[in-house]
């Protein structure tokens, strides 16, 4: 499926760099031990904004939840539909969540509470994006 670019600023790239070494990286506050993403620039529970790191993800996850769009606003996207938007919450920390097409899934076929990993699907020549596969 065709998916848009994305466009990495400069509190995103570190995010984006790792994916395109086939990474899944989110914000780590030291100052009260929480996970966080997507990223901001400072710790949403602590306000902290100067114990924020990029720690490494299990790349494991769990569908909890999905929907199945038929009318995208993303021209990109509309020759896909009908197309599955699946919610998974990551392993360690099922606060940290994700969407996800489901490459692989069947639309309206979504098995929730199966685990998923992470894949790494190649955008472009400069850009690998993150989806997520249901473990077989
Ligand atoms: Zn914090």
């Amino acid at each position: 499926m065709p998916k848009p670019v994305p466009v990495p600023d400069e509190l995103s790239k570190p995010f984006w760099d790792a994916v395109n070494e086939q990474r899944l990286v989110v914000q780590h506050c030291a100052a009260c031990d929480r996970r966080q993403y997507p990223p901001e620039r400072v710790c949403t529970e602590c306000r902290s904004g100067d114990r924020l790191e990029w720690i490494p993800t299990s790349g494991r996850a769990r569908i909890i939840g999905y929907t199945v769009m038929h009318d995208s606003r993303v021209r990109l996207l509309q020759a896909d539909q009908p197309f599955n938007i699946a919610v998974v919450a990551l392993e360690e920390d099922p606060a940290i969540r994700f969407f996800s097409h489901l490459p692989g899934t069947p639309a309206d076929e979504v098995p929730v509470g199966a685990t998923v990993e992470a894949i790494f699907p190649e955008l472009s020549p400069t850009q690998r994006i993150h989806e997520w596969q249901v473990v077989r």
